[in-house]
């Protein structure tokens, strides 16, 4: 297949699906982690759950960039702009995500601070360039995808003598975040969610390649499919599951081999080595403190780090306490248990961060109507 509508073509989801409900066995339930929010966005646009027999789930994982960034590392980016008066260069999704008291990026820009969206790095530079008498700092956020960009903005900075550029670092790891998942005993806490193998990401294995997974899929012998994000990707990936929990094993396999190899992208990561290193643990929002699972700047680069440069306050940040995105990310909670779901909490005026990315799970369930199927089951039960 060439083309992306062949990814999308109706009969032969249909020959997917009649595989997929052949060969799943009626006496045993499935459970499918897709950590990606890509994963769960196409799931949801296509309505691909739909077509999955009953004893097949999805469980949705923490992998949006935007939902698993904790309150104080939003509530930092907010000081930057307003306290330290930088010009704040981000990603239009974490302009709306509301931080301590709801304050959000884009709330602070409204009151005067110089906050800018941005579509690459490339323009946070050129920004840069353009005001050499401002600060300027790129909030960088993101897994293993969008760190090559960010370690390049950074040379060509210090190659152009850029230094009035930075970067807010906040770039995450997903083989962590996975482990973590299956050995955390505090993410445990939340509840014990039941995974029977992992659909994993496919634009961030295009970097970091299969190989990463292989321990956990062994360790803890939970079979891998690396999926792309397509509907016919994800319905294959999860036959390719099936067929290994039904043969019980627990294998790394590769659905999306017309872009990632087992070594992933070999520059990018090497670019990635040179300027970054795994910090000691991060906060993520949903998982708690996960060790190493995120990067810092490297001491060789310090000059462009805006956590160095600039003198962050200790600040007690809160989580608004009804919102469930921490179990949500965790995959113990639908967005349809949250009470704000839909009524205090939509896209227009988000509470959480899961309704404000399209990546996010909340958002997902909201703009593709799903969650009115169990409203109307819920209001015939009461009839
Ligand atoms: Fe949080 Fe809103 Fe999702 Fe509820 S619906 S979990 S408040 S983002």
């Amino acid at each position: 297949m060439k083309f992306v509508d062949e990814y999308r073509d109706q009969k032969l989801a249909r020959t997917i699906a009649g595989a997929i409900a052949v060969e799943a066995d009626p006496r045993k339930s499935y459970h499918f982690m897709e950590f990606c929010g890509g994963h769960t966005h196409a799931i949801f646009r296509y309505g691909v759950q739909d077509l999955m027999p009953d004893n097949v789930h999805f469980v949705h994982g923490p992998g949006c960039p935007v939902c698993v960034l904790p309150v104080s590392r939003l509530d930092d980016a907010v000081e930057l702009a307003e306290r330290h008066g930088v010009i704040l260069c981000t990603y239009g999704d974490m302009m709306r995500v509301p931080g301590t008291k709801q304050r959000s990026l884009i709330r602070a820009k409204a009151d005067g601070a110089d906050v800018r969206m941005v579509y690459s790095t490339l323009d946070a530079l050129k920004i840069a360039r353009e005001n050499p008498d401002r600060q300027v700092v790129f909030f960088a956020i993101g897994f293993e995808t969008t760190t090559p960009p960010t370690g390049v903005a950074i040379k060509v900075a210090e190659a152009g003598g850029l230094d009035n550029f930075s970067v807010f670092c906040n770039h995450v790891l997903t083989p962590a975040a996975i482990g973590h998942i299956l050995e955390s005993p505090e993410v445990r806490g939340f509840g014990i969610v039941k995974i029977d193998g992992f659909l994993g990401p496919s634009h961030v294995s295009s970097v970091i390649g299969s190989q990463p997974y292989e321990f956990f899929a062994e360790e803890f012998q939970k079979p891998v499919v690396i999926a792309g994000f397509e509907p016919l990707d994800v319905m294959q990936s999860v036959l390719m599951l099936i067929r290994q929990v039904n043969d019980g094993r627990h294998e790394v396999e590769n659905e999306y081999t017309r872009v990632v190899t087992r070594q992933g992208n070999l520059k990018a990561q090497a670019l990635v080595n040179e300027v970054f290193e795994l910090r000691k643990s991060f906060d993520w929002r949903g998982l708690g403190t996960v060790p190493y699972s995120a990067l810092r700047i490297r001491d060789v680069y310090a000059d462009f780090d805006a956590e160095k440069r600039f003198e962050l306050s200790v600040k007690v940040s809160k989580e608004v306490k009804s919102c469930e995105c921490p179990s949500i990310l965790r995959g113990v909670k639908k967005p349809t248990d949250c009470k704000l779901f839909g009524t205090v909490c939509t896209p227009q005026n988000p509470v959480g961060s899961c309704m404000v990315s399209s990546e996010g799970a909340c958002a997902a369930y909201y703009s593709y109507s799903r969650f009115r199927d169990r409203k109307l089951a819920d209001l015939e039960a009461v009839e």
